[in-house]
C-alpha cells in the first residue's frame, strides 16, 4: 500500500486526485490539505475531514507520497516541507521556474524524489513529443494554449515545457515577424525559448494547446484537448506508482511512462 497525501485536495484537480486514488487498490488516500475547506468531510466515501497545516498532516498521517495540486504562490512552500520530511512529491501546480525546482530538490534529502509534471494528460505528452520531433524539419512555430477563465498563471507550464522541447530539438530558429509593428501590444503573444506563445482564458475551457507549424505552402497543426479533469489522473497514478523508484529532481511524464 502507497499512502497518499493530497495538497490543494478541495480544488478542482484536488477532489479529481481525492476520487481517483480512493478508487485504486493499492494506494491509501491518509490525508487531505486544504486550509480554506479545513475541518470539512472529504467525502467521496472517505472518513477523512480536510486538515488545515501540511507539516501537522504529515506528521499525524505518515505519508509516502504529497500530491500537489494547490497554487503557485504555495506550491514551493510544500514541497519544502514535505520534502523536509522524506516524503516524494508528485507536482501538478505550474507556474514555479524550473531553477526554483532544481533548488528546493537539492535540499531534498538521499533517495527522495521531486516530481513534477507540467501536464499529467498521456495524450498532452505525445502531443510535445510529436511537436518537438516535427520543429527539427519546420522551425517556424507558434503554440496557441487555452484554458478556463481560473487559471492562475499565464503562459501555461504546458506551454513552456512546449516551447523548451521544441528549442532544444530545432536546428534554426527563425525570426517571429510582426512584433516591431504591433499596434495593440501583445497582439503577437509572449516569446518564450525563441518561441511564440499565445494565451486563451475563457469560461467553459479545460486545457487546450495547439502547436501550429508553418512551411513553404502547408500547415500543420498538432493540437490536445482535455476535455474533462479525469484526463490527467491516469498520469497521476502512474507518478504516484513511480515516485519512490526515482530520486531527485525529474521533470516531465515522459519519464514515468518509459520505463
Ligand atoms: P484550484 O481549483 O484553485 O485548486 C487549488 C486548491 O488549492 C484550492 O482549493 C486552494 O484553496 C488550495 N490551496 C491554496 N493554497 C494551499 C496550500 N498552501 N495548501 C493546500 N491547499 C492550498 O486550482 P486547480 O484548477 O485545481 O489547479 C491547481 C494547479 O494545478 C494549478 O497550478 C493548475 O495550473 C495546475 N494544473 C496542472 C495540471 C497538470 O496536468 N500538471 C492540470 C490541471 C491543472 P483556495 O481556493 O482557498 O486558495
Amino acid at each position: 500500500m502507497t499512502r497518499v497525501l493530497v495538497s490543494g485536495a478541495a480544488g478542482r484537480m484536488g477532489r479529481e486526485v481525492v476520487r481517483a486514488v480512493m478508487a485504486e487498490g493499492d494506494l491509501e488516500l491518509v490525508a487531505a490539505v486544504d486550509p480554506a475547506a479545513a475541518g470539512n468531510p472529504v467525502g467521496e466515501g472517505s472518513a477523512l475531514s480536510f486538515a488545515p497545516d501540511l507539516d501537522a498532516a504529515i506528521s499525524e498521517a505518515a505519508p509516502d507520497v504529497m500530491v500537489d495540486f494547490t497554487h503557485p504562490a504555495a506550491v514551493a512552500a510544500n514541497i519544502r516541507t514535505a520534502l523536509a520530511r522524506g516524503v516524494h512529491c508528485v507536482v501538478g501546480t505550474t507556474g514555479l521556474p524550473v531553477e526554483d525546482l532544481e533548488a528546493l530538490a537539492s535540499s531534498a534529502p538521499a533517495g527522495t524524489c521531486l516530481f513534477v509534471a507540467p501536464n499529467f494528460a498521456i495524450g498532452a505528452v505525445l502531443m510535445m513529443r510529436f511537436a518537438a520531433d516535427a520543429a527539427r524539419f519546420m522551425p517556424h512555430v507558434e503554440i496557441i494554449e487555452l484554458h478556463h477563465d481560473r487559471k492562475a498563471d499565464a503562459p501555461s507550464g504546458t506551454a513552456l515545457r512546449t516551447a523548451s522541447l521544441i528549442s532544444a530539438a530545432r536546428t534554426s530558429v527563425p525570426d517571429a515577424p510582426g512584433r516591431e509593428t504591433e499596434v495593440a501590444e501583445g497582439a503577437r503573444g509572449a516569446l518564450s525559448d525563441d518561441v511564440t506563445i499565445h494565451s486563451v482564458r475563457l469560461p467553459g475551457l479545460v486545457a487546450h494547446q495547439e502547436v501550429l507549424f508553418g512551411g513553404q505552402g502547408q500547415t500543420l497543426s498538432i493540437r490536445h484537448d482535455s476535455i474533462d479533469r479525469t484526463s490527467f489522473m491516469p498520469g497521476v497514478i502512474l507518478a504516484i506508482r513511480k515516485v519512490g523508484q526515482r530520486s531527485g529532481l525529474v521533470v516531465g511524464l515522459e519519464h514515468m511512462m518509459e520505463e
